[in-house]
């Protein structure tokens, strides 16, 4: 992210408005190309994320330092991002285990299965000869 950023030059005043316009089209970008996979996108709440630890859970913004993740409850250590990226992962698991007890989590559609064979078939006819 912090490239994308770095990589665009604005003037001070535009920053904002340039940034979050990147990140939409990041951001549709993704579900586009997701959903071209049949893959589900989920948008999960980033609040916390860098200062809970992906271990036992204990959240202080003591536990960040830097790049650094060093809880200060149970001592886990790892890079801040992937102590992060865990803690994203972990809520999105909640998310879905919430929407399978409901029952309308759905499996992505199989397209493509009845096209198959139907041009199989096709290329089983009779050839003419002559
Ligand atoms: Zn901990």
């Amino acid at each position: 992210m912090t490239d994308i950023r770095d990589g665009t030059r604005v003037r001070k005043k535009d920053r904002y408005n340039h940034e979050s316009w990147a990140f939409r089209q990041l951001q549709k970008f993704i579900e586009y190309k997701a959903v071209e996979k049949g893959i589900r996108v989920e948008y999960v709440d980033p609040e916390n994320t860098s200062k809970t630890c992906s271990r036992c859970g204990h959240i202080s913004r003591n536990n960040r330092e830097g790049l650094d993740f060093v809880c200060e409850e149970c001592g886990y250590e790892l890079h801040a991002d992937l102590n992060g990226a865990r803690n994203i992962e972990h809520k999105v698991r909640d998310f879905r285990h919430d929407l399978e007890s409901q029952g309308s989590c759905q499996p992505p559609d199989v397209d493509g299965v009845e096209a198959t064979s139907a041009t199989a078939s096709r290329g089983a006819e009779p050839q003419a000869s002559s």
